[in-house]
């Protein structure tokens, strides 16, 4: 299942730690710097966005009790500032608390995680937060798409192949849109269920892979020997977008 992971380098990417305790900074720090992220750290707010400006981050893990500025403040700034709005925001926090629950994510953080966490629980969410954060950057997300027999209007949801129209369910549509917009590149099951089913629980990898098929069915010549969703060994499925045009 992380074949892909440990296939992408995640190297380049770079995170700020914002923790005012050392022995987490740091434990923070080593973790990420394992997984060849590229980890500054802050103590404070004040020197978070100082450092902001001048390193621009990938994404943020940010404590909620800092001295001075809190990491509810600093996170509220953030997200007012049209260049940070939209930057990860992983929230630590000691308090288990509901309501600081709700407010964090409220003010913008992306995912939250109450200490004491385990450093591969941490990483898990940051990669998520990170995978996601990329998907939803790809660029070229045109009403239309049109390429050979194939023609999806995103903004109707209207799918033809060959000028026939094919119904789809929300969730089959939602699929190939995610695999249409990222052509000819691998994506894992738990990338497609993050982008299609979100936050859904009771949805498993063999969800996707029933949807795959069903979406096959609606619009592979044939379904048993597909063309364009192609099934990538042990790792995800592609979009050929080559072979839709040819
Ligand atoms: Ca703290």
């Amino acid at each position: 299942m992380n074949v892909l992971n440990h296939l992408t380098p995640v190297s380049g990417k770079k995170i700020l730690v914002v923790e005012d305790e050392p022995d987490i900074r740091k434990l923070v720090h080593y973790n990420l710097a394992q997984e060849k992220y590229q980890v500054i750290e802050a103590e404070d707010g004040e020197k978070a966005l100082r450092l902001l400006q001048r390193e621009k981050p990938d994404l943020i893990v940010l404590d909620l009790l800092l001295p001075g500025m809190s990491g509810l403040e600093l996170c509220r700034a953030l997200r007012e500032r049209p260049e940070t709005a939209n930057l990860p925001i992983l929230m630590l926090t000691a308090k288990a608390g509901e309501t600081d629950r709700v407010v964090g994510l409220e003010l913008g953080a992306d995912d939250y995680l109450t200490k004491p966490f385990s450093p591969r629980e941490m990483v898990a969410r940051v990669k998520a937060i990170l995978r996601r954060s990329e998907m939803q950057a790809t660029p070229a997300k045109e009403e239309v798409y049109e390429r050979g027999p194939l023609k999806i209007n995103f903004a109707t949801y209207e799918v033809q192949v060959k000028g026939k129209p094919i119904r789809l369910t929300l969730k089959e549509f939602e699929l190939l849109r995610v695999l249409v917009q990222n052509p000819n590149r691998v994506l894992n099951r738990d990338q497609l269920l993050d982008r299609v089913w979100g936050g859904e629980t009771f949805v498993t990898p063999r969800t996707v892979d029933v949807h795959i098929r069903r979406l096959r069915k609606a619009i592979e010549k044939n379904d048993r020997k597909p063309m364009w969703i192609l099934t990538v060994r042990g790792v995800g499925y592609k979009f050929d977008e080559n072979a839709v045009e040819t």
